[in-house]
């Protein structure tokens, strides 16, 4: 199967790679949808809103502090790696993460739609003031904008908020636009990135999904591995 999916790539004009959260819990990044993504007693689904930043932005911004720091000394993995190196392998390539932990780009790849945001920058809500900031512990929770003074608030899209339209329309394009994607790590519940594979595949690309789960968008998939991230990457850098 993998060997197939290999021939695939090697044949493609133009490449597009999807992921979410579970290609980078192989770098010991948890996901949502499990135990481990839990902090203290709230789901993911009650802090990541812009309600409950409004309600409680120190409690919103604790639970950020919590997650940069499990994210700060992780590395890519070879899932990560293999997917920088497709990018150089290939005529056209775009790789399209609803994950913000920024891993992608430390394992070399460049083109990168990032649909939901990055952990590590701030925007002030108030006026345009944008900042990356990797300083742990933060300074002050929540932190302040240094020009107006006004609430920053982490730069990453919230459930319930619609994601950057620049962004979504690349990664629709895209979609519209490859004859193979890869779709790795996501659970593909959260939309509109779960709607991504099925463009793909109505504009006749050959779509394959990596998932040691079924997801909704088994189905639709020419080929579906029950395999980790890095078997996966490890597998097909065999065959390539
Ligand atoms: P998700 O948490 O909903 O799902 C993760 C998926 O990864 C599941 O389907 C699971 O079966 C699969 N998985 C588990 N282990 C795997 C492995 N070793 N290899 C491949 N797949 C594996 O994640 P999602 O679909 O990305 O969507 C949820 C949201 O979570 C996104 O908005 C994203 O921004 C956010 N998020 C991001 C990070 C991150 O940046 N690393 C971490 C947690 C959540
Ligand atoms: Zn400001």
């Amino acid at each position: 199967m993998v060997e197939r999916v290999a021939q695939k790539v090697k044949d493609c004009k133009k490449l597009v790679v999807l992921t979410g959260a579970g290609i980078s819990k192989e770098s010991g990044i948890p996901t949502f949808r499990g135990k481990d993504g839990l902090w203290k007693k709230f789901k993911p689904e009650e802090l990541a809103t812009p309600w409950a930043f409004q309600r409680d932005p120190k409690l919103v911004w604790e639970w950020y502090q919590w997650r940069r720091q499990l994210m700060h000394d992780k590395k890519p993995n070879k899932a990560h790696y293999l997917i920088a190196k497709l990018e150089k392998m290939v005529p056209e390539f775009w790789l399209i993460t609803q994950n913000i932990d920024g891993l992608h780009r430390l394992a070399g790849s460049e083109k990168i739609i990032e649909l939901h945001g990055n952990i590590w920058w701030e925007r002030c809500v108030d006026c345009s003031y944008r900042r990356e900031n990797r300083k742990l512990p933060l300074d002050e929770i929540p932190p302040r904008c240094p020009e107006c003074g006004g609430l920053l608030r982490p730069d990453v899209v919230w459930f319930g908020e619609a994601l950057p339209e620049d962004a979504l329309d690349a990664a629709l394009r895209h979609s519209q636009d490859c004859d193979v994607m890869l779709v790795i790590g996501t659970s593909a519940v959260v939309q509109p990135a779960a709607s991504l594979p099925v463009l793909a595949k109505n504009s006749g690309a050959f779509v394959v999904e990596v998932n040691p789960d079924e997801t909704p968008i088994t189905d639709i998939c020419d080929v579906s591995l029950r395999m980790g991230a890095v078997e996966f990457a490890e597998a097909l850098q065999r065959h390539l």
